[in-house]
């Protein structure tokens, strides 16, 4: 079997990447910025690990597969950054999409990463009845103007739980890790929850997730470029996912 364990780390947010007939669509003066502010870069190379891995090959300025599809559903639509984003991190227009559009992306993009997701869990499922999802991402060190927890400083590492999918064990593990591995560690804050495919959301207990969200401060500078700090970042991750590979 080639993903000889229970892990499946979850990647959303780390592609930059706009296909050429989209870019006309939009109107962002400063789209390489907006890039730089709502990626999180990198986070393919830091959550790196042999279990299977699913990324989302598009940037979340495209679609954003960790919003909910149903707009009644998902509170960020209220600053136009649902699952189709049409307004900028900082409020202005992102790009002019009407309800057609909107679905033809939903349809080209979101729902094909999470059929990928829900197959990957169900694999996992009939092989070791049970799956762990390592939900990985980063963030920016001070908060963005579209973000719900304004609260300074932020935490080296963020560890983002669902109190159906998420043990107090499995949180605490993660905590300790990080804890011992000298960073400073807060659980739901600045972004709360962990992904988990509808299909088993709040449905079944055999499939556990777990976010990590990743101070940026800790691997790049204001620019996007790899900082010193960047190599051990990898190695702490990395060896986190082993721990989690044997845990789960
Ligand atoms: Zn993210």
């Amino acid at each position: 079997m080639l993903f000889d364990s229970p892990l499946v780390v979850h990647v959303p947010h780390a592609s930059r990447y706009i296909p050429e007939d989209m870019r006309r669509d939009f109107l962002c003066l400063d789209l390489d910025r907006e890039l730089l502010l709502m990626t999180d870069l990198y986070c393919d190379e830091l959550f790196d690990t042999e279990a299977e891995r699913i990324l989302f090959p598009v940037s979340r300025l495209v679609c954003d597969p960790e919003r909910f599809r149903d707009p009644e559903e998902e509170i960020m639509e209220k600053v136009g950054m649902g699952a189709v984003y049409t307004r900028c991190s900082g409020g202005l227009p992102l790009r002019d999409i009407d309800a057609l559009d909107r679905e033809m992306i939903l349809r080209r993009y979101y729902d094909p990463h999470h059929q990928r997701l829900t197959e990957a869990v169900r694999r996992r499922l009939l092989s070791w009845e049970r799956c762990l999802i390592i939900d990985g991402h980063s963030f920016s060190p001070e908060p963005l103007s579209h973000e719900s927890d304004q609260t300074t400083p932020r935490p080296d590492i963020c560890i983002g739980t669902d109190s159906f999918h998420t043990s107090p064990r499995l949180s605490e593990r993660a905590m300790t890790f990080f804890r011992r591995s000298g960073y400073e560690c807060c659980l739901n804050r600045p972004f709360a929850g962990t992904i988990v495919p509808g299909a088993y959301y709040r449905r079944d207990p055999r499939v556990a997730s777990l976010m990590i969200e990743i101070n940026r401060k800790l691997y790049m500078n204001a620019d996007g470029e790899r900082n010193a700090d960047f190599q051990k970042t990898v190695e702490v991750i990395g060896a986190f996912l082993d721990m989690m590979k044997e845990e789960c």
